[in-house]
């Protein structure tokens, strides 16, 4: 209201709840600036193979370097970017500079380990009818190919609408893509439909592997995720190992990939080859 009387309509707010939409407002127009500006760079965390002990993939992850904050993670403004749609050029530009990115890798000596790198699709891009066609558009342009890549998608974006969410799934997969179903058993997923999607895998939410060692229900969960997700064909990831107890458990328990602090957290672009070509490739 205050910003159609004109003005800044800063001092129209005075309650603690304005105070924050003025926040929000300052974080808005500076996520704009910040976009224009180049402030987002984007790390890259290992997925790492509980057989071969290699880094099978990579995981893009964005961040944003405040020119005042520092560097501000993407929980505090992922959500933000979503209600404002700014989530659609940020998301592209992260996918370009990804695409881009493992182009040079390629070139530099990661062709032959075979390292597929994870993109993680907001629910906002997932909806937009030209989303593929987007997709397309930046393979072509930057010349990377498909296959290096895998799209995670959190499981109630997925949901929405299945039928819709089957069809764009088998035009992603067509395109040579691998899809991942992300922060499995947080959300709401329909066990009958989740026979029906197209997926290549089901990463299971931190939240479960984090009290693994001390809560039998959280085992519980793990471990017949693990086996539904084998039963239905796809990979199956665990998030956030950060001890060796919870590496042991779902080592145990064959899931086929792990991606957390205990391996590795997440890396600038510049030092990936170097860990692939380390600790994480001996074998
Ligand atoms: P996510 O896709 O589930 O990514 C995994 C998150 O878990 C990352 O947090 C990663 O740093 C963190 N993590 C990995 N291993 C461990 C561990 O051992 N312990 C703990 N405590 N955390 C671990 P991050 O980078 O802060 O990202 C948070 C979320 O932001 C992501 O969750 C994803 O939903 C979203 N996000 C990140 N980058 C993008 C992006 O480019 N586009 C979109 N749409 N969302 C993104
Ligand atoms: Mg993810
Ligand atoms: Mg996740
Ligand atoms: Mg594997």
């Amino acid at each position: 209201a205050a910003k159609e009387e004109g003005g800044n309509g800063f001092r129209f707010y005075s309650s603690e709840m304005n105070a924050r939409a003025v926040a929000r407002m300052d974080l808005e127009s500076n996520l704009r600036r910040a976009l224009d500006e180049k402030e987002f760079f984007i790390e890259y965390q290992p997925q790492i193979d509980l057989v071969s002990n290699r880094m099978a993939g990579l995981e893009a992850l964005v961040r944003w370097r405040h020119p005042q904050l520092g560097v501000i993670p993407p929980a505090q403004f992922i959500p933000l970017a979503e209600e404002t749609n700014l989530i659609l050029p940020l998301g592209e530009w992260v996918m370009e500079q990804v695409f881009l990115q493992c182009c040079r890798w390629h070139a530099n000596g990661l062709a032959n380990r075979q390292v597929r790198v994870a993109i993680n699709v907001s629910g906002r891009q997932f909806d937009q009818a030209d989303f593929v066609e987007m997709v397309k558009r930046l393979l072509q342009q930057t010349g990377a190919k498909a296959h290096w890549f895998e799209f995670e998608i959190t499981e109630n974006v997925l949901m929405k609408d299945v039928q819709r969410t089957i069809a764009t799934l088998r035009q992603i997969r067509e395109l040579g893509i691998h899809v991942a179903i992300d922060d499995f058993g947080t959300g709401y997923s329909s066990l009958s439909c989740l026979k029906h999607l197209p997926l290549n895998r089901l990463k299971i939410d931190k939240s479960f592997i984090a009290d693994i060692q001390t809560n039998a229900d959280d085992r519980a969960i793990v471990s017949a995720t693990i086996a539904m997700a084998k039963r239905l064909d796809l990979e199956v990831t665990a998030e956030g190992v950060e001890t060796e107890g919870q590496y042991g458990f779902v080592y145990q328990r064959d899931c086929d990939e792990v991606q957390g602090f205990y391996f590795c957290r997440p890396l600038p672009a510049d030092k990936v080859l170097d860990a692939c070509r380390k600790h994480l490739d001996e074998s």
